[in-house]
């Protein structure tokens, strides 16, 4: 392997069995419980999972942003040119980690309007980001924003710079976001559903305009989403999370040839097809996402399983199996194929 593309692999960021939990009127709440992965400088990775798996905490606990009744542990290790820090350790309202958000590690999120103010300008926010992360320098500042803004596909962008969010149509909104969340060169841009609130159009140009300047910036990307259309489009990897657990993850060509683990293959059924029958139902998976407190040593996916095996997935805790170098499985029927952990 050569030095370049030995750099190319080297992971930005490990997680390391990170768990979240919540204290509930109820009893405890494990949302995130367990969970491991590694994003490589300049590749995506794609977390997907339905509305309550626990993939928007997992992402917003690598900047801190988690309301504070969210108890993490485990590791975030984020190891880039000038730092190595364990990012779950630093104090969540501290100097250290408000200069690696936005600066180093930047996220966009579904709705614009949570990033931006509707007080001020767009330039002016724009500009107060790179005032804090980049350079002192005003001119300079705006320099860069104006840019930014005509790099992202906003025309006219100097009339654009003074006006206010509520004047950006949804789609010019998020495009301005990412302008904002990229001009200070993050190594890592976090995309918690950054096109679900948009039309099809827009989203195609919104993930062109992403990939676009992944290319362009050498950035990684962890993209959190429940579609795993936007996942073939945009990814390398792929973890596909449930209850709180990442229950499968592979590269992406490999989880859409060979998904092992049901649920995986009941997300891949329910998923439009170019060029398929237009009048053929999508499957969906039966079945709601259990809240997962004082859940019992089990499967989390049993109730919803065709292939569940009483007895053995209703009894135990599954483990992970990891059926090839690159392809880890969470489910009993793998169990004896791989090595377990
Ligand atoms: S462990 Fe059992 S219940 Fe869970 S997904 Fe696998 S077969 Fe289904």
């Amino acid at each position: 392997m050569t030095s370049q593309a030995s750099q190319a692999e080297a992971p930005l960021l490990s997680v390391q069995d990170l768990k979240i939990q919540i204290q509930m009127d109820n009893g405890l709440m494990r949302a995130v419980d367990g969970v491991d992965f590694e994003i490589k400088k300049g590749k995506t990775l794609g977390l997907v999972g339905e509305s309550g798996c626990g993939k928007s905490l997992t992402s917003r606990a690598i900047i801190s942003i988690n309301p504070k009744e969210c108890e993490a542990t485990g590791n975030i290790l984020y190891h880039s040119d000038s730092e190595n820090v364990d990012l779950l350790k630093l104090n969540p309202r501290g100097k250290q980690i408000r200069s690696i958000r936005g600066r180093k590690i930047a996220m966009i999120f579904q709705e614009p309007m949570t990033a931006f103010s509707p007080m001020y300008t767009i330039g002016n926010q724009i500009m107060e980001s790179i005032l804090i992360h980049r350079t002192k320098d005003k001119k300079e500042a705006k320099r860069i924003a104006l840019e930014m803004l005509s790099k992202v596909g906003i025309s006219d962008e100097e009339k654009r710079f003074n006006q206010y969010p509520h004047e950006f149509s949804g789609g010019m909104r998020q495009r301005a976001m990412i302008s904002m969340a990229l001009s200070c060169n993050p190594e890592l841009l976090i995309a918690d559903e950054p096109t679900t609130a948009l039309d099809v159009t827009i989203q195609a140009q919104v993930m062109e305009l992403m990939k676009g300047l992944q290319k362009e910036f050498g950035m990684a990307i962890l993209l959190v989403t429940h579609d795993l259309g936007i996942i073939a489009e945009m990814c390398d990897e792929v973890a596909v999370m449930y209850l709180g657990k990442i229950v499968e993850q592979s590269t992406v060509g490999e989880i859409f040839k060979n998904p092992k683990h049901p649920y995986t293959k009941g997300l891949l059924r329910s998923m439009p097809r170019l060029g398929g029958n237009r009048n053929a139902r999508l499957e969906s998976i039966e079945g709601t996402v259990p809240i997962p407190i004082n859940m019992p040593p089990m499967c989390g996916f049993y109730d919803r399983c065709k292939d569940r095996i009483d007895g053995i997935c209703n009894t135990r805790a599954v483990p992970k199996t990891q059926i090839s170098d690159n392809h880890m499985v969470r489910c009993f029927l793998y169990a004896d194929e791989g090595e377990g952990k």
